[in-house]
């Protein structure tokens, strides 16, 4: 196991094409772990502390990826199974207990704890969901004790953040009998886009309008049959299916990035709210014009652009829409993790007939395909991006495009530039070379 990479054993070979059209691949993988959602996890929600119950790898990755928080008390630790523990000579649970009441002493602000498990949390089968509801019982009902998994054992980085959504859902009060039709927003949002958002729907005469995970982990919306679901992000599935098992309807779809795609998002919103096409126009156009004048200064650059999507955020079919739709670009290959036909269904259908669609990952094939593919630009993850530069392929880390603002008008232009920066850069190195 590596801090960040967890490598698959080549195990399988590709399904050709079925009639879905879907090349299925189950070979060696390359992604991080579910436990590097905790970095924008533990930003949104600010009265959170996610400790991960795993070993000093597990704290190298953490700690890497997240920073160390200097001037602030940090929001996220590791409980390290030491080798006692392991070894099943120590009784983790007891260890565990302690590292609890020792963090609360020191941090009673603290109002919901994430118990993280990881890949040696459940090599030992350490019952995390029983140890919360053990703490919550003897720290509530000021604090709240939640758990889920964020191992590499069989999950993609961004399942992290499905998770502890999921985890969240079951903690959200029942709607009221009398409960009018609400609007639900499922998925982690940087505040500056959730503030856009609420203006919005506002604009729109949507309402009352919710956004989960919110800052404060207590103000959980109430869920059920008037509950109106909006996925923020492609990879929630295990959150939709908690959702809809509560009662509350999935609006179906494209994910909000990029002009086109925030419009077909909010559009959804306004058909199941029983907004006229008018209001919807007057609420959304300057936004809009300023989200497509951002693109188009990018467009120049990826016109035309041959782009290669190598499975890692799960976000890959609406970024190659996005990329085809407003810059004009190709998208050779479109590989996810997943595709989840209910979620990623209406991004589907609006790529090219001709691209090539993956589901899984045979890393060593698909650098062969690459390779004669011969892509201008590939999204892929950083064990991959070195050796694809070194082989004249300019790339994008797909983990930033988790990491950054993307969503909504205001920052289409800003996730343009997340691919027209690299071909910028590319360009500028070959003229320095010539
Ligand atoms: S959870 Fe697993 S893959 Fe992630 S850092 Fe820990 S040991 Fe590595």
């Amino acid at each position: 196991m590596s801090a960040s990479l967890a490598l698959r054993r080549p195990d399988a070979n590709a399904q050709p094409p079925g009639a879905s059209g879907v090349l299925r691949e189950r070979g060696q993988r390359e992604v991080f772990c579910g436990l590097t959602g905790i970095v924008w996890l533990h930003r949104k929600i600010q009265d959170a502390f996610f400790l991960v119950v795993g070993s000093r790898t597990c704290a190298h990755l953490i700690q890497s990826a997240a920073g160390v928080m200097i001037f602030a008390e940090p929001r996220f630790a590791t409980a390290i199974l030491e080798e006692r523990d392991l070894a099943g000579m120590a009784d983790a649970n007891a260890e565990l207990d302690r590292v609890v009441g020792d963090l609360l002493a020191r941090r009673p602000d603290i109002r919901t704890l994430f118990l993280v498990g990881s890949c040696p949390s459940e090599v030992i089968k350490l019952d995390l969901s029983r140890a919360a509801q053990r703490l919550t019982a003897q720290h509530g009902p000021g604090l709240r004790v939640l758990s889920y998994s964020g191992s590499g054992i069989e999950t993609t980085f961004t399942q992290g953040e499905d998770a502890c959504l999921a985890a969240l859902v079951a903690e959200c009060p029942p709607e009221a009998p009398d409960a009018a039709p609400s609007l639900l927003i499922a998925g982690a949002l940087p505040d500056i886009v959730e503030d856009q958002f609420h203006r919005l729907f506002d604009a729109l005469g949507i309402g009352p309008v919710a956004f989960l995970p919110g800052r404060r982990s207590h103000a959980l919306p109430a869920i059920g049959p008037q509950t109106r679901v909006l996925l923020a992000q492609p990879f929630l599935g295990d959150t939709a299916l908690r959702l809809e098992d509560r009662g509350a309807r999935r609006l179906a779809a494209p994910f909000p990035f990029g002009v086109e795609g925030t419009t077909a998002w909010l559009e959804a919103a306004a058909l199941a709210f029983g907004v006229s096409p008018q209001r919807f126009a007057g609420a959304v156009a300057p936004a809009q014009q300023r989200g497509r004048q951002a693109v188009a200064a990018h467009r120049a650059l990826l016109q035309d652009r041959r782009v290669f999507f190598f499975p890692d955020s799960q976000l890959e079919p609406s970024l190659a829409r996005f990329l085809h739709e407003e810059l004009g670009a190709i998208p050779v290959e479109v590989a996810s993790p997943y595709l989840n036909r209910d979620l990623v269904g209406p991004e589907l259908e609006r790529l090219p007939a001709e691209v090539r669609l993956v589901e899984g990952q045979d890393v060593e094939r698909q650098l062969d395909r690459c390779r004669a593919d011969r892509p201008d630009l590939a999204v892929c993850g950083l064990g991959l991006a070195n050796p694809l530069e070194a082989q004249g392929v300019a790339t994008k880390w797909s983990i930033e495009l988790v990491f950054s603002p993307v969503h909504g008008f205001e920052q289409a232009g800003d996730l343009a530039a997340l691919f027209s920066r690299p071909l910028a850069r590319r360009a500028r190195l070959k003229g320095l070379a010539a």
